[in-house]
């Protein structure tokens, strides 16, 4: 844990008290500060009184003798509407920050040289964070992931020197982060996405640049977007060190995508190449960038070429996200349960070919009307959930079967695939739609799938990330 030891003696209100608010709860009882604890929901009122925590009704209390609200990022601080308790501290004049701007403030105070990687975008956080922190580990050095990607940043180890802290965040996370300035700071892609929270895609660009802007060391930049490649571009106007990653084309200085070689290019000279060849959990175009955002961080951090590239054979891929599950004879099994509308599964199809496709679930506007030019490669569809209907109108004459279920689809999807004379077959579940209808959440799906698939005879699994 990280004792968060600004608000010493101080009172300071917590409100949203899941994971990471109970983790910033504790933190700043450790580092002396008053803590009072709120959330509108009973069940996390309860669990934070049990970890002994005064919870207190925020509407009850005197704002102006507070020292700051730390808000959990998932709680509105402009869009739609400004939740309750920030328009409360606003009115009191007190700051509204989040739990990554008390690390940073650790970091400020007791070891502000610590490495520190701040990973943003729209997709591929999650991906390259993890990619980063497993070549760290693989070369023998202490890494710590946390933010977005599931731990707390305040559980995590305290910043010090040969410490390496690898943190996802999202757009919500920067947005509570005023003073972020993390020493190598990657933003790998801008779309449209999220912008219920953000009102304007300016301003959720604004949001990311914050942290670029911030980035004291190295700014690493993919410029395959008109938005990212303006915020290197402006980066650079303002005397950073930038690398640009780009998978469409060349680079003057940075890297860049041939074929599945990645160049690294100095002042224009190709000086350096590697290969994503083989790279199990690294396929396709958008895990090129993930790699190369992952190999421009570890480089900005002091490791060799040759030891990042070692290190990344060995990545096992995040759980539900092309994760491969296992092979049996020539056909391989791929949980993409992430792909939960039909852009992430596009990243799928596009990186197979010979596709047994299990799709469905309570679908999103548009459906897989999108996903049409890659139908050439689906040899088979298996049709599952609420959306069958609707995605069977739409295959129209490509061959699919509504096997309602995801047990049925799994061994429809074997058997087929099994008969198919193709080296590469693929039994792939990229189901383009929420879970909503059968599961809990997509990864309660994956895991399904993972154990269908396991259970056949005579498969060998690939040790994905359980
Ligand atoms: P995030 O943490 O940003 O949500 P993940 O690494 O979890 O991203 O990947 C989620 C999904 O986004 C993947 O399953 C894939 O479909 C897609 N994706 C991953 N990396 C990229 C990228 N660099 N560009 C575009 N899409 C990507």
């Amino acid at each position: 844990m990280i004792p968060a030891t600004t608000f010493k003696g101080a009172s300071v209100a917590v409100f949203g008290l899941g994971g990471s608010g109970l983790a910033t709860a504790h933190a700043l009882r450790e580092g002396g500060a008053r803590v009072l604890a709120w959330d509108d929901q009973e069940g996390a009122r309860q669990k934070a009184a049990q970890a002994g925590f005064e919870v207190v009704d925020l509407r009850e209390v005197d704002w102006v003798s507070l020292a700051a609200l730390i808000l959990a990022p998932g709680v509105p601080l402009t869009h739609p509407a400004p939740h309750w308790t920030v328009g409360r501290a606003r009115a009191a004049g007190v700051e509204i920050i989040g739990d990554i701007e008390l690390f940073c403030r650790e970091r400020q105070a007791h070891a502000p040289t610590a490495p520190f990687v701040a990973i943003t975008g729209t997709n591929g956080k999650s991906t390259t964070t993890a990619l980063i922190t497993h070549v760290l580990k693989a070369t023998g050095r202490d890494a710590q992931m946390g933010g977005n990607i599931g731990t707390a940043i305040l559980s995590l180890a305290p910043p010090a020197p040969g410490r390496f802290h690898v943190i996802e965040c999202s757009s919500f996370q920067i947005d509570l982060t005023p003073s972020l300035n993390p020493s190598v700071g990657l933003c790998l892609n801008l779309t449209a996405d999220h912008l219920d929270r953000h009102g304007t895609m300016e301003a959720y660009a604004g949001v990311k640049e914050a942290l670029i802007a911030g980035t004291t060391g190295t700014a690493i930049l993919g410029v395959d977007d008109r938005w990212t490649a303006a915020m290197a571009d402006r980066a650079e106007r303002a005397g950073k060190q930038v690398m640009r990653l780009s998978t469409r084309g060349p680079v003057a200085d940075g890297l860049c995508l041939e074929g599945q070689d990645v160049l690294r290019v100095r002042a224009g000279a190709v000086v350096g190449r590697f290969s994503l060849a083989g790279i199990g959990a690294l396929r396709g175009v958008h895990n090129a960038q993930n790699a190369m955002a992952a190999f421009a961080a570890c480089e900005a951090l002091g490791l060799s070429a040759d030891e990042i590239v070692q290190a990344m054979r060995s990545f096992p891929g995040l759980a539900h996200r092309m994760e491969q599950v296992g092979r049996r004879a020539h056909v391989l099994f791929v949980n993409d349960s992430k792909a939960t509308n039909a852009d992430s599964t596009e990243k799928a199809l596009a990186s197979f070919t010979d596709i047994y496709w299990i799709a469905g679930g309570k679908p999103k506007e548009g459906g897989i009307a999108s996903l049409a030019p890659y139908f050439p490669r689906i040899r088979k569809s298996y049709l599952i959930g609420s959306s069958a209907a609707e995605f069977s109108a739409t295959l129209g004459t490509w061959p699919h079967v509504i096997a309602e279920t995801l047990d049925r689809a799994v061994a429809l999807a074997a058997e087929d695939a099994s008969k198919d004379g193709a080296r590469d077959a693929v039994v792939l579940l990229s189901p383009a739609c929420a879970s909503y209808d059968q599961f809990p959440n997509f990864e309660v799906r994956g895991a399904a799938f993972r154990d269908l698939v396991l259970a056949l005879p005579g498969l060998s699994p690939l040790g994905g990330t359980p």
